[in-house]
Order: C-alpha cells, then structure tokens, then sequence
C-alpha cells in the first residue's frame, strides 16, 4: 500500500498517463449520447437494484460524475474504504445516510453532543423522520433498541474538541454503523475505519477543499452501503457538481501538507493562549489538528471585533485563519441549555488556524485579547504592519449583544 502523501497526490488520477493527460479532465456533461437503448436499459435496471458504479459510460449527471469519481475514488483510499459518495454539502451526506436507513425501517440514532450545530438540529428537530437519543458515551450500548440504524459522533467534536476513544465506541455499538465526523481531524491525523467505525463523514467544505471556496460533502463506508447511498443520491439529488469535483481531488493533494503545517502553528498558539493571563481554558486536541477552542475571560464578542488579520467568520479548515463564536454563529441553532450542557459555553471560541506566519497570527489576537483593565490601548496594535487595518465594529453595539445573550 502507498503512503498516505503519495495516494493525496496520485489516487483517483492512476489512469491519466496513459490517457496523456497530466491535470484531471473536468466532465460538464448533464448527459450522454448513446445509440444502444436497450444496454442503457440493462444498466439503469442494474444500478437501480444495486446501485453499484455504472459499468460504461456515463448516462445522466445525477447517476454519477467521471470528475466527482476521481474524488470519490482518492478520499476512499486517504480514508482507507472500499468506497467513497459524494453530495453537495456535509449536510446533503448527512441527510442520505439517515434517509438510507430510514428506509430500512430504522429510524432510531444514537448520538452524542457536541456534533456540528446543524447536525444536531437535523437529528433534534426530527426533520428527516428520525429519533434520536443523546447519551454520553458509555450509555450508547444501553440506548441501541431493535430499531436503532445509526450510532453518530464527532471526534474531535464541533466546536469543544472534545475526544472520544472510537474503538470502545465501536465495540459498544455491536452490529450498528458507527458514524464519525472526520471533518476536524481528516485523514491525515486520523483514520475512524481503523478503530471500527462504520462511516466516515466529512464537510469536505473545510479541510478537503482547503481553500474556502468548495462546499461539499462525502461519507467514506464499505461498498455495500455506499450502493444505498448512491441509490438515495440519485433519487434525492444531492449531487456534487462536477467543478467541485475537480477542486477537492486538486485540494487533496496538498491536504497532508496543509493539516500538518497548519497544525503546527495551532500547537504554538494554543501553547501561548495557555499561557495567558487574559484566556481562561484552552482546549487543543491529544491528537493535534488545526483547531483550537478557548474561552476567554473578557467579553467574546470584543475580541471577535478586534482581529485584523484573522477574518471573523463561521466555517473552518481554510488557507487563512478564522475565528468565530459558536454560540452566536455555529451552534446558535442548538437549544441554550443543550449548548451549555455539552460545554459550548458563551465564553468559547473557535479558531481554525490556517497557514500564516505564527508570528502574525500572535500578534493579531494578541491585539484583539486587549487588556484586562479595557484601558483601551490594544497591546500589539501598533505593531501591525502591511495593508491599513479593518474598521472595528462599533463596541457599544458588541457589548450590547454580549450581555443580551448571557
Ligand atoms: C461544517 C460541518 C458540517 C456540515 O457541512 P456543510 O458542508 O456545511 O454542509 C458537518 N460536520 C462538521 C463537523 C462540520 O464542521
């Protein structure tokens, strides 16, 4: 088997060579001709039954995309499964898994807090037909019923980071799929099948993309579910559209690279926010990783208004670094008490590191942590260089919103 850096830059693209090509083709095509109706027949009937990957060309964009399968294909090898779908969106990849099982008559999730906001809303409000079971991670064994299609958790969670021992959970899952969102830690720094889980799901918007500028969704599984999930892809139409595509197999290439750098500039800066007088709790995953959540001891919104090269914004896993308030942003769709309960207090904030200097990012938030006394003078304001600074938001209106949501 090839290593994990050698299968992000040549999986799904084996075959381009001897082709004499060099960059992936991009397949815009909505259809396909074909003279032979009776074949297409035979073939539609196949994947209907099965939904096992068309033999032959192409039929229809909505039964599969060339350029979307070479990204399918590398994500399932960096994930280590035999298959790989991929949807619109992380939400759209949620959304046919449960559709896939609630069409085997098994409505029931087992789920633990904190997931991604709109993960929990989705299985919370029952959107989908669904019920679901909040439970701490030992009570997953007691809370499976006959009914029970999926077991769903996040490691590192959204937005806590909080960690969970998969193995154990797989084992206390018995014969139901365990589901673990990938999208923090993505493959490079960790491998869910490995410790027994059943799919791997990722908002391929963050990591995989990388750049901010993809919105898409995969779940990595066996072969056997990944037919249910092309079945329920087609007859949904959660599809990802071809450019996207082509974008994340461009953006795998460099993602062993830009997890591992951006990684280590978010080990560094959550070393010095430990270390800060002005930051309560840091909390930075065992396993690494390019996220960093802490809770300060001022006002949140105060310092969200004060960055000037870090961009205030929701999303994650980009070049440039973000930082955003999950409470106000993120997981504002999630009921305050069950917030608070799974520790995304209104203090936190989340900040997924990207690739600059460290350096530049120190001193930005440095500035932005201000002083404790809100003399007003911002250590390290003056010492920002480059391009003029953004305006800041008015404070009277950021604290007014501050106190209105304690
Ligand atoms: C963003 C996110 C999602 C949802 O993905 P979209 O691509 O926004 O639909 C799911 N899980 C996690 C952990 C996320 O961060």
């Amino acid at each position: 088997m090839r290593a994990l850096a050698t299968e992000a830059v040549h999986a799904g693209r084996d075959d381009l060579a001897r082709q004499g090509l060099h960059a992936p083709p991009i397949d815009l095509s909505t259809t396909y001709p074909s003279y032979d109706s009776r074949g297409e027949a035979a073939r539609i009937d196949a994947f209907a039954a099965h939904g096992a990957p068309l033999e032959g060309p192409p039929v229809y964009g909505r039964l599969g995309n060339p350029t979307v399968a070479r990204f399918e294909t590398a994500l399932a090898r960096l994930e280590g499964t035999e298959s790989a779908v991929a949807f619109a969106s992380g939400m759209a990849a949620l959304s046919a898994v449960l559709l896939a099982r609630n069409a085997m008559g098994l409505r029931h999730v087992v789920a633990v807090r904190p997931l991604y906001g709109c993960s929990d809303h989705l299985l919370t409000a029952g959107l989908l037909g669904t019920e679901v079971t909040w439970v701490d991670p030992a009570g997953i064994a007691d809370a499976l019923r006959p009914d029970t299609g999926l077991v769903m958790v996040e490691s590192p969670a959204n937005p806590t980071l909080a960690e969970l021992d998969l193995r154990a959970l797989a084992h206390a899952c018995r014969t139901v799929p365990l589901l673990a969102d990938n999208t923090f830690a993505t493959p490079v720094l960790q491998r869910p099948v490995e410790q027994g889980a059943r799919l791997v799901l990722h908002s391929a918007t963050k990591y995989l993309g990388g750049h901010g500028d993809v919105m898409a969704g995969v779940v990595a599984c066996d072969e056997a579910f990944a037919r249910r999930l092309r079945q329920v892809r087609f007859a949904t139409g959660g599809v990802l559209h071809p450019l996207a595509g082509y974008l994340l197999l461009r953006g795998l290439s460099t993602l062993p690279v830009r997890v591992r750098a951006a990684s280590s500039n978010a080990a560094e800066l959550a070393r010095r926010l430990a270390a800060d007088p002005r930051v309560a709790r840091v909390h930075y995953p065992r396993l690494g990783g390019a996220m960093i959540a802490f809770e300060v001891h001022g006002d949140p919104h105060e310092l969200i208004a004060g960055v000037r090269l870090i961009t205030p914004a929701v999303s994650l896993g980009s070049v440039d670094t973000l930082i955003q308030h999950p409470a106000s942003i993120s997981h504002r769709i999630v009921d305050a008490e069950d917030r608070r309960t799974s520790g995304v207090s209104d203090r936190l904030l989340r900040l997924s590191v990207g690739l600059e200097d460290v350096e530049d990012l120190w001193r930005d938030l440095d500035g932005a942590l201000g002083t404790r006394r809100g003399s007003g003078v911002r250590r390290g304001a003056v010492a920002v260089s480059g391009p003029q600074p953004r305006p800041r938001g008015p404070r009277a209106a950021a604290s007014a919103t501050a106190h209105a949501d304690q």
